[in-house]
């Protein structure tokens, strides 16, 4: 996967699923982990990301890259965003199941994936390379505003 030095890496234990979730919607990227806690300080420190956890037990063990997050998604995103980790937001552009950047596909090739409707509605379509799960517009979109509105206004 290619990333760019100056983008937002980030690391998240089971207490975070839907931070994980958020953040790649906003197209960050975020490797995601269930390995039992010790292992994950090192684990993130490798991939040079931020661990994000809910454990205030792990969060001591290493607090330059451990970022303990307050419970609720809200406020979990608000302490991101008070401390300029939600810089750039660049949605609709990362699976968010495996977190792998989306590709462009053509959309006669996504009518026999889709719903008819959507086919009709829409016009851009992207696919997971690994899953190829097929995204458009409104899955990400959506949800994207939803959330904007609902945080930062
Ligand atoms: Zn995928």
């Amino acid at each position: 996967m290619k990333t760019t030095s100056k983008e937002k890496l980030f690391y998240t234990d089971a207490t975070c699923g839907d931070v994980a979730r958020w953040l790649r919607i906003a197209g960050f990227s975020v490797s995601s982990d269930v390995e039992p806690e010790a292992t994950l300080p090192s684990l993130s420190a490798n991939e040079g990301r931020l661990l994000l956890t809910r454990s205030a037990t792990l969060a001591q063990t290493d607090e330059a890259k451990i970022l303990l997050l307050p419970e609720g998604l809200a406020s979990a995103l608000s302490l991101l965003r008070e401390k300029g980790l939600l810089e750039p937001i660049k949605p609709f552009r990362r699976c968010l199941s495996c977190n792998q950047l989306l590709l462009f596909i053509p959309r006669p090739q996504v009518r026999p994936f889709v719903p008819p409707y959507v086919h009709s509605i829409h016009n851009r379509f992207l696919i997971c390379p690994d899953c190829k799960r097929i995204y458009w517009s409104g899955t990400h979109l959506h949800k994207m505003s939803r959330f904007l509105d609902e945080l930062f206004n």
